[in-house]
């Protein structure tokens, strides 16, 4: 699959820990499938920030002995990423940290703003100087252009957020405090729960609250900024919900796809919504078949809906190697082996002479579907009736995943029967575009990259690089 993860978001406050780097550690690994380019944590000790952060998963970044100079803190937040916008430069990893003349802040940013750069553009004009090229250090200044007149860190938040447009979940901190805040579309996930030491923790996902010990407390509602006090950590956090009550439109790609299967957002249990996104194609896109089969990992609950709507066996015949990650050294165009032939292997003996039903979560190029469609005939398969468990990408998402051009979704330019022969599959069936509803159970929703319809706007420049190509129109 060509789609790449946003980023996750992770915070804990409560009274002085010796350990809490590490445990917004766990909390990160927990994370870990929401972005894999750089990560890093920064610990509050007593109003100082210090932080490691660098380019790698958690694990590469975070060696024993950086844990270990990590200080303690009554607060720490972290966050993985993949860039959406900005490059992969060092300036760009979070959380981001900025001295202003009332304190110090810390942010780490899961979405993408859909008016970054006209927010640049006035704080350009009216003398900011910015070091990287994300979103993220634009709602930093924001912030704290706001907190110059504000009376509080919480009240400057509250002002930035009247400016913002897109799709934003963040986790702060300042010298006292610790803020999450959810846009008022809801676009990407946030949710916070209660460790048994009475501390707190919120989360992109509730995985990883589960991950660092906290019981799962609530999300946050679309619009909402929690105020956690470091100052009283036993207090419940303050909600402000100034920007509640709109049209929530929460991603629907990350029940399809983004989520942790043992995750659930608003509510809604994500591996339930993977299950039924399989019953609903079994139901919609019926096949002779002996065996069920999903590509794993994110295929692998709609197909065992699909094999408990239709009755046939639901079959491991994909495997995957956990060890082939983001270092992976993909052979070059002259070698014959393929990326997709070193990470999966087919099981020759649930295959071999077998009519397959092949469960995927998407398309996006035609390319990895290709691959697997033809991994599986070589293992011996007879039929492969491809079902993907979800509709169609013919659009770009512009709230924070990585998803391509129009031009390169397959979906875009060709009808379905075109595809299926153009991967090679002897049928092929989407989810509808009319049953996401059902899938998820969510009222309302964004599904931009399915249908078109942009909740929140489409961005002036919508290029991924559009900071880094104005500043080379700027300097030219
Ligand atoms: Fe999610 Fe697609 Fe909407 Fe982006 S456009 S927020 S991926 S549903």
């Amino acid at each position: 699959m060509g789609i790449h993860e946003e980023c996750g978001v992770f915070g804990i406050i409560g009274e002085m820990n010796p350990g809490i780097a590490r445990e917004v550690y766990y909390g990160l690994c927990a994370l870990q499938h929401r972005g894999q380019e750089s990560c890093g944590i920064v610990v509050n000790d007593d109003g100082v920030f210090i932080s490691h952060k660098d380019r790698g998963l958690v694990g590469e970044v975070f060696s024993e002995n950086e844990l270990n100079a990590l200080p303690a803190g009554r607060m720490a937040i972290g966050h993985v990423r993949y860039g959406t916008t900005g490059g992969n430069s060092r300036s760009n990893i979070q959380p981001m940290v900025v001295a202003h003349q009332k304190g110090n802040l810390a942010l780490a940013h899961n979405g993408n703003l859909t008016n970054s750069l006209e927010l640049r553009d006035y704080l350009e004009l009216t003398g900011a100087i910015f070091h990287a090229t994300s979103d993220t250090e634009t709602i930093a200044y924001m912030i704290t252009r706001e907190r110059l007149r504000a009376d509080s860190i919480e009240q400057a938040v509250l002002g930035a957020m009247r400016h913002l447009k897109g799709a934003y979940s963040l986790i702060m901190m300042s010298a006292t405090k610790m803020i999450a805040v959810r846009d008022p579309m809801g676009f990407r996930p946030l949710c916070y729960g209660k460790r048994p030491d009475g501390s707190f923790a919120a989360a992109s996902e509730s995985c990883a609250l589960d991950a660092a010990g906290a019981a799962f407390v609530r999300d946050l509602l679309p619009g909402e900024m929690l105020v956690f006090s470091a100052e009283h950590p036993e207090r419940e956090p303050v909600s402000y919900r100034d920007y509640c009550g709109g049209a929530a439109s929460p991603c629907i790609f990350e029940y399809i796809y983004f989520a942790r299967p043992d995750s659930a957002i608003d509510g809604i249990p994500v591996h339930e919504t993977r299950v039924r996104a399989g019953r609903i194609l079994a139901r919609e896109f019926p096949a002779d078949a002996d065996v069920v089969v999903g590509v794993p990992d994110s295929g692998l609950d709609a197909a065992i809906g699909f094999a408990a709507e239709s009755g046939i066996p639901f079959e491991i015949g994909l495997v995957k190697n956990k060890y082939v990650g983001r270092s992976f050294i993909a052979p070059s165009q002259g070698e014959r082996s393929d990326t997709v032939r070193i990470k999966l292997s087919p099981v020759r003996s649930v295959l071999a002479d077998k009519r397959v039903v092949l469960i995927d979560d998407s398309i996006v190029r035609g390319t990895t579907s290709r691959r697997i469609i033809s991994l599986l005939r070589e293992a011996g398969a007879r039929e492969i009736h491809l079902r993907v468990s979800a509709p169609p990408f013919r659009h770009p998402c512009y709230y924070g995943v990585d998803i391509d051009s129009e031009e390169s979704l397959i979906a875009s330019r060709h009808g379905v029967e075109e595809i299926a022969a153009m991967i090679g599959a002897d049928s092929l069936g989407f989810l509808p575009l009319g049953s996401l509803a059902e899938m998820s159970g969510c009222a309302s929703y964004c599904s931009a990259c399915f249908d078109g319809a942009y909740p929140g706007g489409v961005p002036a420049d919508p290029r991924k690089d559009r900071f880094e190509r104005r500043l080379t129109e700027v300097t030219k």
